[in-house]
């Protein structure tokens, strides 16, 4: 505590991020990366970036566009919308933190999202002083849609859920939707992990004015190193997270960042490819686990939620970081002894599976 803090620097909680050693090499499986490589024609965006014009790297000179045209087009493509439609951020968290800034407010009822959920969430309503309710999620960890269904000032929560990778169908998260319009409240459906399968709600974004959806490059297209996010919605909405963006930055994305994201966007037979090994990668994981005899809650994401027969949370996380194996353990009520497992490579799966089987065995 310093003296020359304000008082809202004083009062914050910041995100506590998953952990990236740097004394050891582990097999990382702790913050939902990517095992693949980018695709090559990510690679070649930048290469283009730094070899065009007269002198190399001369094009970095010029501050990057602040529309982000090229990236917004792509990703409009991509998702079958105007690149109106389109915002483009340093990172889903700075969308979802534009977001929060541009939607909610300090003094109405307060957002609701669910307890379980993406732990940013309440460091930004902390940040922007606005007022939230969490709200249980089932014994099952599924989301119950009617939850959401009364008077509040907004409303919240990734598809896949974050960290237990349960999904909601679209037709459920489309009645909060709608019961939101009415009182001119916002839904924000985070669809951070939605490629590896959830039901995105994009195709409904010109039905229901007040649906954002927030998407990033860091873990479907691989690329959690560029810090490239954007969200998907109404005009207007849009309109408003430029104005909170061009209060605070007006070039958040870099021209790197811009190329390349676009460069992503557009190689959807690459990340076709990817994506289903990362797939095949979980489910084979999760039937191998539950014949272990751990709990292993039904994921959409590219990461599994599991609990150990045998050992609390912190043991099997300390058992597993001795064994060279990092995953992510989440200090919190109601899932104080799951463990949250980013799927990897197949030889990083099979090395980890083998290694729960070594520690339930007691060794
Ligand atoms: N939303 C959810 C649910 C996440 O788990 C993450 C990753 N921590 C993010 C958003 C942010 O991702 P990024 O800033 O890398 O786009």
């Amino acid at each position: 505590m310093s003296n020359y803090w304000n008082t809202r620097t004083k009062t914050l909680s910041p995100y506590v991020p998953g952990e990236q050693p740097r004394d050891r090499t582990f097999i990382k499986l702790n913050t939902n990366e990517n095992p693949y490589p980018p695709s090559p024609r990510v690679l070649e965006a930048i290469q283009r970036v730094l070899s065009d014009g007269p002198a190399a790297g001369s094009r970095l000179r010029l501050y990057p566009d602040p529309e982000c045209r090229e990236l917004r087009e792509a990703a409009a493509a991509r998702y079958g919308v105007k690149p109106a439609q389109v915002f483009a951020g340093n990172g889903s968290d700075e969308v979802l933190a534009f977001a929060f800034g541009a939607f909610f407010d300090s003094n109405t009822a307060p957002i609701l999202f669910p307890d379980i959920s993406y732990s940013f969430y309440p460091v930004y309503a902390g940040l922007w002083n606005i007022p939230f309710r969490t709200v249980p999620v089932r014994e099952d960890f599924s989301i119950d849609y009617k939850d959401y269904l009364v008077h509040a000032g907004g409303v919240i929560f990734p598809n896949p859920n974050a960290p237990t990778g349960r999904t909601l169908p679209q037709d459920e998260i489309l009645r909060i939707a709608a019961y939101q319009e009415k009182q001119s409240r916002v839904l924000i459906v985070d669809e951070a992990y939605a490629a590896f399968g959830a039901e995105s709600v994009v195709p409904a974004i010109e039905e229901h004015p007040n649906l954002l959806t927030v998407h990033t490059l860091s873990k479907s297209a691989s690329l959690a190193g560029l810090r490239v996010g954007f969200a998907i919605g109404n005009e207007e909405l849009i309109e408003g997270l430029c104005r909170i963006r061009d209060s605070f930055n007006s070039y958040t994305v870099d021209r790197i960042a811009q190329a390349a994201a676009a460069a992503a966007l557009r190689d959807t037979a690459y990340y076709d490819g990817i994506t289903q090994k990362v797939i095949a990668a979980r489910e084979l994981a999760a039937s191998a686990l539950s014949k272990l005899g751990f709990t292993v809650l039904p994921s959409g994401a590219n990461f599994l939620f599991i609990r150990s027969p045998t050992k609390s949370g912190p043991d099997l996380f300390a058992a597993l970081r001795e064994k060279g194996i990092l995953v992510r353990h989440f200090n919190q009520p109601r899932i104080a002894d799951f463990l949250r497992l980013s799927i990897g490579a197949d030889k990083e799966m099979d090395t980890s599976l083998a290694a729960c089987i070594e520690i339930e065995d007691g060794k």
